[in-house]
């Protein structure tokens, strides 16, 4: 897409908590519940395209008043409907970047795209990138490439970094370090282990749980994320994957199902609902300070 039609979505963005959901009289107004980030989810999906309004709408009420949007940036169908999408909601953003699955396809012509849209504000984030040593769709020197040239370029940008990382916690940790890499960012659907967190919190990083959080096999995770101290955590869905507890049977997950995690985490940290809603949305908007 080239640059002058990126301005198109271009616009400031402003968290609107008071935004209100159709329909609700403002004679009787609904208590205000707690505000939610869903900080991860890719509503850009297909998967979303017969009802994408009406899941945007039922994350606005269930509290969920922002949303980070990735985007895959090898396609431009990706890129233009998470632009689309952010455009028309003032408190979501998008993200940009090539994936590690992706990372063979990583070219100059990528790193063209990422500045000019860091440049111009369009996107609030690079990612996601990272490592995945899971799944072997590029090598590890492809994606560590990819990984590495995309963290220098977002710190450029004076960007954020949204990391995906999977059995590369150490790595992921060694490049940020080596890299010399101060913008800070998420670490995303964190599943590795204590030490990793904590070497990417000092690093700058927060720590954002998905609804892997809620499954019975992850008393580990729940462990890990208890320790995360409260300034440092954030939740997210990354819809349409890994519904949590008790939507699993579902085949898609949503944003307002941000909610379920939460409630784990706020019983993991000893905390209400309405105190974790609180941080992890302070820490959000201290990551995004302009949002
Ligand atoms: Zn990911
Ligand atoms: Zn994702």
């Amino acid at each position: 897409m080239p640059f002058p039609l990126f301005f198109a979505f271009s616009r400031h963005v402003r968290f609107n908590a008071m935004n209100t959901i159709d329909g609700k009289s403002p004679q009787n107004p609904k208590p205000e519940g707690p505000a939610w980030v869903d900080s991860h989810a890719h509503l850009d999906m297909e998967d979303f395209d017969p009802d994408r309004d009406e899941v945007i709408r039922r994350a606005l009420a269930a509290g969920v008043k922002a949303v980070l949007c990735p985007a895959d940036l090898t396609s431009d169908k990706s890129l233009r409907a998470t632009l689309k999408i952010v455009a028309g909601h003032p408190s979501f953003l998008a993200a940009a970047g090539i994936h590690p699955h992706q990372a063979k396809l990583f070219s100059e012509d990528d790193t063209r795209k990422l500045r000019d849209l860091g440049i111009g504000r369009i996107i609030a984030a690079l990612g996601e990138i990272g490592l995945d040593f899971h799944y072997d769709f590029a090598t590890p020197e492809e994606q560590q490439r990819a990984f590495r040239d995309q963290l220098r370029l977002a710190d450029e940008l004076r960007l954020p970094a949204i990391i995906h990382s999977r059995l590369a916690g150490g790595e992921v940790a060694a490049a940020v370090r080596e890299e010399g890499f101060r913008s800070g960012g998420i670490l995303h659907c964190y599943t590795e282990d204590w030490e990793t967190a904590r070497a990417m919190i000092d690093l700058g990083f927060y720590i954002s749980f998905s609804g892997i959080l809620t499954f019975p096999k992850a008393g580990s995770l729940r462990e890990i994320a208890a320790k995360v101290p409260l300034n440092r955590l954030l939740v997210e869905t990354d819809s349409p994957y890994l519904a949590p507890v008790p939507f699993r049977a579902r085949k898609r997950n949503e944003p307002a199902f941000v909610v379920e995690t939460a409630r784990v985490l706020a019983a993991l940290k000893g905390v209400s609902l309405e105190e974790l809603a609180e941080a992890t949305t302070r820490n959000f908007f201290s990551l995004f300070p302009g949002a």
